[in-house]
């Protein structure tokens, strides 16, 4: 197996970044998704993203024509079972995970290491459907991430500390940041955060304040970038709506309710910026 070789299922918005990182990195690079055309705009969108390094100054053009010679677009999975490490990377649906989980399972030798980047299904879980659950571990990058230097490295309850300690060192080799966090729901990055968005949404639902002064405080208060109900919008209403149920329902706590309002925004299809109207209009 060379060691040298990664891969990355699921070409989208997280997909395509993890893919950019790696080939960066000077790894041959696996990209699996279940469409050409997936790929075909995963492939566009890291030229793109390339290409906006190299005018920032970050990279060389010869460095970029290099990271996309190394990244080899696939719509079937048996390409990557020479990895060193596949990063699962589709949607949020446990049974569709655990599908791949098992594929990969079955078709990688037994030394590769099977990463997910969830951001809030059990890796516990996923791991048992494995015959490796000691190689099977969490690694919750964030969005963008050639930008985003986190990664959050999730120890299910079976991961052994050499798969521990190999990806620490990998992100580090990706020029991240790895956090280690055990496995419990939301990790850290999302078990702060969204309870506070869902407070920024209880204080709107019970008219404390209108949104751009919820949004302003944090901001010029906290020093937070963005506001918590611009944030709830870029993420995507219902990505935060399922997450706090993750939250609830795990954790098995009140606290971890989701506010009223957000559902029926939800319900509403009032999604955030992708659908066009969440907390703010967005012109669509
Ligand atoms: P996305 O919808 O943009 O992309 C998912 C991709 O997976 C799609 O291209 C889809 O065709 C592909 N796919 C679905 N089933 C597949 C299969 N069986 N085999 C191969 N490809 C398959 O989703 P995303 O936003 O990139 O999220 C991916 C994962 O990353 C999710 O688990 C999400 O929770 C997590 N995550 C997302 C963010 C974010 O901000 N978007 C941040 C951190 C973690």
């Amino acid at each position: 197996m060379s060691n040298r070789e990664a891969a990355v299922i699921g070409a989208g918005t997280m997909g395509n970044g993890i893919a950019h990182v790696f080939a960066l990195s000077g790894f041959e690079v696996h990209l699996v998704d279940v469409d050409q055309n997936y790929l075909d705009r995963a492939l566009a969108t890291i030229r793109k993203n390339l290409e906006r390094q190299i005018k920032k100054g970050i990279l060389t053009a010869d460095k970029t024509e290099a990271a996309l010679k190394r990244i080899h677009p696939a719509t079937s999975i048996e390409d990557v079972k020479n990895s060193r490490v596949v990063v699962e990377a589709i949607i949020e649906n446990p049974e569709a995970k655990k599908e791949v989980f098992k594929k990969l399972d079955a078709i990688c030798p037994a030394e590769t290491l099977l990463a997910s980047n969830t951001s809030s299904i059990s890796i516990t879980e996923l791991a048992a459907v494995t015959q490796r659950p000691e190689k099977c571990i969490g690694m919750h990058f964030m969005n963008p991430v050639p930008v985003m230097t986190l990664v959050e490295v999730i120890r299910g309850l079976a991961t052994s500390d050499e798969t521990f300690s190999a990806i620490l060192d990998l992100s580090r080799e990706l020029g991240k940041t790895p956090v280690a966090v055990n496995d419990y729901p939301g990790f850290i990055s999302n078990r702060v955060l969204m309870p506070m968005i869902n407070e920024a949404v209880f204080c709107l639902m019970e008219g404390v304040a209108d949104r751009e002064a919820i949004d302003t405080v944090m901001k010029l208060g906290m020093n937070h970038p963005m506001g918590p109900l611009t944030l709830a919008d870029f993420i995507g209403l219902d990505v935060c709506l399922h997450i706090l149920n993750v939250l609830y329902d795990g954790l098995g706590d009140p606290k971890y309710r989701p506010c009223p309002l957000l559902k029926k925004m939800v319900a509403a299809g009032y999604l955030g910026r992708k659908t066009g109207k969440g907390f703010y209009d967005y012109g669509r």
